[in-house]
């Protein structure tokens, strides 16, 4: 049935070039892409990553706090961190929070921060809906996706001497513009290609967690049944591809979501835990 929903979406909605197949698509072989591109940054260490994401982070929390729930706060840490461990980067510093802010957005700051926000908690119907948009962004950053686009970024508005120096000096004025720069890179959001793939990989880790890998596109389609002009969905809208897009890029990811869709959703616990 959800398949169905998602097909008659995509027909509606999914230009000729969009009809791409990957054929004998299999899981662990996207993981090991993962892996692969897993060297690709090779100016910004490990250590400066987390740290990076941490001032990051707290300049996200300023703007909006945590929900004060700590149940709901434990639930979400719990399902996100079990999908990290299916990665390739279990060890990094993962962190989940809901953020106590109305509108629908959720965004992965480098080094394993994760946010959601209660907004868009609130559309979701079951913890595999849950379970995709955390997967989604998990793998921004197993992709380093926002670190590369900070280091771009820096890059370009700090000369070579002064970007060494924004990641050597914590509190500098180099790495204050490093950390700006990072920080206002969540209102304009990341190329195209990025939430793309993070859509496609997501749906793999949600899969490798043992969920229904339908819970992503459901929270797309979500998306796009509401109105584009809804003050708590236009940044979501403005910092990633539209709905009907992601939908059809995913049909690539059709073998791969129908082999695992009788998977559970976990529809009941997910509202005893998040809806209390
Ligand atoms: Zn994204």
């Amino acid at each position: 049935m959800r398949t169905l929903v998602l097909l008659a979406a995509l027909a509606a909605a999914v230009p000729a070039q969009a009809q791409f197949r990957l054929p004998n698509l299999d899981i662990n072989r996207l993981i090991d892409t993962v892996k692969n591109v897993k060297k690709a940054v090779t100016d910004i260490g490990e250590p400066e990553e987390i740290e990076i994401g941490q001032d990051v982070a707290s300049r996200l929390l300023g703007a909006a706090p945590l929900v004060p729930d700590a149940a709901l706060q434990r639930y979400v840490n719990h399902v996100g961190r079990w999908l990290a461990a299916q990665t390739e980067r279990p060890d990094l510093p993962w962190r989940f929070g809901v953020l106590d802010a109305p509108q629908l957005n959720a965004f992965a700051v480098p080094g394993g921060t994760i946010f959601i926000t209660r907004g868009l908690l609130e559309r979701m119907k079951s913890e595999s809906e849950l379970a995709g948009v955390l997967a989604h962004e998990i793998v921004h950053v197993l992709r380093k996706h926002h670190l590369k686009a900070i280091q771009k970024g820096a890059k370009a508005a700090l000369a070579g001497e002064a970007l060494n120096q924004a990641l050597e000096e914590r509190g500098g004025a180099a790495r204050e513009k490093l950390i700006s720069f990072g920080t206002e890179m969540y209102g304009r959001g990341l190329d195209k290609a990025d939430e793309l793939e993070a859509d496609r990989l997501g749906v793999v880790i949600a899969a490798r967690g043992g969920y229904d890998p339908y819970g992503l596109p459901m929270v797309i389609q979500t998306l796009q049944a509401m109105n584009p002009e809804d003050s708590g969905i236009a940044l979501m809208f403005k910092t990633h591809p539209a709905p009907a897009e992601r939908l059809g890029a995913l049909e690539a990811m059709q073998p791969t979501l129908d082999a695992h869709a009788s998977r559970p959703q976990l529809v009941e616990r997910f509202k005893a835990q998040a809806r209390r």
